[in-house]
């Protein structure tokens, strides 16, 4: 099946929007994408409808909601591939479920001297918390790098990983540079020599069909706004016998079996890792999102989404002096490029008064700018709603800002 743009075009309102008197051109889908009307009525539906606190409830709202909640992890499930449904864990988005691992694995299996092995090319969000954690822990943060292309090093992991590793957090996709990282030889080395696995997949799931079971990946973490589901939702699947035996992170409600002064118990999976009252409408539209997605196909969604990546790549490279960051031969959708003389912001600032929506910096993953020498990048990220009109925009847009920039 091939995919019906137009009438896709149709199931989000925003893209009709016009920016600054010209039609938008939304190329910031590696940020956030847009939401479709599916996604929209079903969260106004159980606002309107249906709301209520989830969980132990005796009410029919409560009920209902709790009912959607639960019906939204079974697809999560479903998507990921997950074999228990108690592995699913919701979390406020991709952050929060890599500081959720950090801290409660670390608790459990780091102690000083350890290590853990992180990539060149992770958003800050898989930096951070790890070496937060390291700092606590007196544990030590190695990096595995990549080369000019922007694709990992693969074949050093092995010698990176000592008998002191304890976990390798890596991203699947690459948020700046694009690229599509080999996770199966990456998880099958690591476990070769006992060591954990955790994926970032906030950049792919969206794109590509990800199978937990068959990756035999520990964790895997993603959020919903990416997949064209609300913001302050996300996912963390866990394995279950780590999740069992890893100490919970945060104390509340809905975490406990009982609560005495003495000591308190706590709940099984997966409330042992949500406390507090749950952000159950959110998770209700992360299920919409799912289904939604998947009614279009993955497939289809990386077929189209690749002939955008290939179309775009082709033009841009033509002007002169851009260059493009991030050249690996898997890559998806993102381009990330810089034209000689002219700064990222003023770019973005120009495409902008023009409506077309790209984004500016270092996309939080400082680190790759640095491998390259630069401050930031201007980067245009397509999804399956966009059209090659919208390319052929965005290239006549920056060959006007490189006509501006002649002196
Ligand atoms: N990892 C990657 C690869 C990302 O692209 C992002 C978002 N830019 C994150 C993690 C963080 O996601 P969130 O801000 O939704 O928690």
């Amino acid at each position: 099946m091939a995919i019906d743009i137009q009438k896709i075009r149709k199931d989000f309102p925003i893209l009709e929007e016009q920016v600054h008197g010209k039609p938008l051109v939304y190329f910031d889908n590696a940020a956030t994408t847009q939401k479709p009307t599916q996604v929209i009525d079903e969260m106004v539906k159980y606002y309107y409808k249906y709301n209520s606190n989830i969980h132990r409830g005796v009410h029919y709202l409560s009920n209902k909601s709790t009912d959607g909640n639960e019906n939204a992890r079974k697809i999560v499930q479903k998507f990921i591939n997950a074999e228990h449904l108690h592995e699913i864990i919701f979390t406020r988005g991709t952050t929060e479920s890599v500081n959720l691992v950090a801290n409660s694995f670390a608790d459990k299996y780091i102690s000083e001297g350890d290590e853990v092995i992180v990539s060149e090319m992770e958003h800050h969000s898989n930096i951070v918390p790890w070496q937060l954690v390291c700092e606590k822990k007196k544990a030590i943060l190695k990096v595995l790098p990549f080369n000019d292309k922007g694709e990992l090093l693969v074949d050093q992991l092995d010698a990176l990983i000592s008998d002191r590793t304890k976990i390798v957090a890596v991203n699947h996709i690459s948020n700046s540079l694009g690229t599509i990282n080999p996770i199966q030889k990456i998880i099958d080395i690591a476990h070769a020599r006992g060591v954990k696995v955790l994926v970032d997949a906030a950049q792919s799931v969206q794109h590509v069909k990800i199978d937990v079971q068959e990756w035999d990946v520990d964790f895997l973490v993603f959020s919903g706004h990416k997949l064209y589901g609300p913001t302050g939702i996300g996912v963390l699947y866990g394995k279950e016998d780590l999740l069992n035996e890893m100490p919970p992170w945060q104390g509340g409600g809905e975490m406990i079996k009982e609560v005495r002064f003495e000591g308190t118990t706590f709940n099984e999976l997966p409330f042992k890792f949500e406390a507090g009252t749950p952000n159950y409408i959110d998770a209700i539209g992360l299920g919409a999102a799912i289904e939604y997605v998947e009614n279009i196909g993955l497939e289809n969604i990386d077929a189209y989404e690749q002939e955008l990546l290939a179309y775009a790549t082709e033009k841009l490279s033509g002007i002169e002096g851009l260059r493009i960051y991030g050249t690996a031969e898997h890559k998806t959708s993102v381009i990330s490029f810089l034209v000689d003389g002219i700064h990222f912001y003023d770019m973005g600032m120009l495409l902008d008064q023009m409506g077309i929506a790209v984004r500016t910096g270092t996309h939080c993953t400082e680190p790759v700018m640095q491998h390259f020498g630069i401050d930031g990048t201007v980067r245009a990220s397509f999804s399956f709603y966009n059209t090659k009109e919208e390319i052929d925009a965005l290239y006549k847009g920056i060959l006007k800002v490189c006509k501006m920039f002649v002196h």
